[in-house]
């Protein structure tokens, strides 16, 4: 049977077995395979790969594996120049859209405190998931290796086991868009960017003692929830600042 020379770089050795980390292995195949075939059966997601070089030429996903082939397979790269050879994945796109999966409750409320764009509904099934990605261009976020290995993917993270900070810091330096994080500029509830608005239109909505210290106020137009700067803010910019290493 046809073989080919395998090897995966950085975290991509995460998705291997332990004799195959960090190692050239051989692996057969029959007939025509292709090499993203190929690669996902070894058990590494495609989304989770920016680079495949095949005797150190760049190729894509579509690519014929043949015999004696040597594979190298790279994660994402963000600040190597890499401009002239093919890239798989389209750089993320001018502004990063999210949306999480069932198992990720936890950094909804963090994500959209930090202003970044995340879609959450834990009724979602898996297509349902898919589906909103490819219609509005959002980046799948999720524990799930499965769900990124869906052939459709075309932008997904897959977030190792790991703390709520920890989960959001890989987020953002993995697309590297500290750029984007606006502290408090989103409905932690729905997502819906958050306006200003004047203390006088929601005075009876507002408890007196609050009214007396607090003179920024924020609205969320599509579940009418009024934001102010509480405690519990003060205990979330602590998080964020901590996600930011600052
Ligand atoms: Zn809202």
């Amino acid at each position: 049977m046809p073989g080919a020379h395998f090897r995966f770089y950085e975290e991509l050795n995460d998705f291997l077995p332990e004799q195959r980390k960090k190692t050239d292995f051989e692996a057969v195949f029959k007939d025509k395979r292709t090499i993203k075939d190929m690669i996902e059966s070894i058990g590494v997601p495609h989304p989770e790969i920016d680079l495949i070089l095949v005797n150190g030429k760049s190729v894509n996903f579509d690519y014929i594996l043949r015999d004696k082939d040597r594979v190298s397979v790279y994660p994402t790269f963000e600040s190597i120049n890499i401009a002239d050879v093919t890239r798989l994945k389209k750089r993320p796109l001018r502004k990063s859209r999210f949306i999480a999966d069932i198992n990720l409750r936890d950094i909804v409320r963090y994500m959209r405190a930090m202003g970044l764009d995340l879609y959450f509904d834990p009724s979602l099934p898996p297509r349902g998931i898919i589906e909103i990605s490819k219609k509005e261009k959002r980046i799948i976020l999720t524990k799930s290796k499965k769900l990124l290995k869906f052939k459709d993917v075309t932008h997904g993270i897959f977030l190792r086991p790991g703390s709520t900070e920890e989960q959001i810091r890989y987020v953002i330096d993995y697309l590297d868009i500290r750029m984007d994080v606006r502290p408090f500029s989103r409905c932690l509830g729905c997502n819906n960017p958050l306006e200003n608005i004047q203390k006088q239109k929601i005075k009876d909505r507002i408890p007196p003692k609050t009214m007396a210290f607090c003179n920024k106020y924020s609205y969320c137009r599509r579940c009418d929830k009024i934001y102010w700067e509480g405690t519990h803010v003060f205990r979330m910019k602590k998080v964020i600042e901590k996600i930011l290493g600052r």
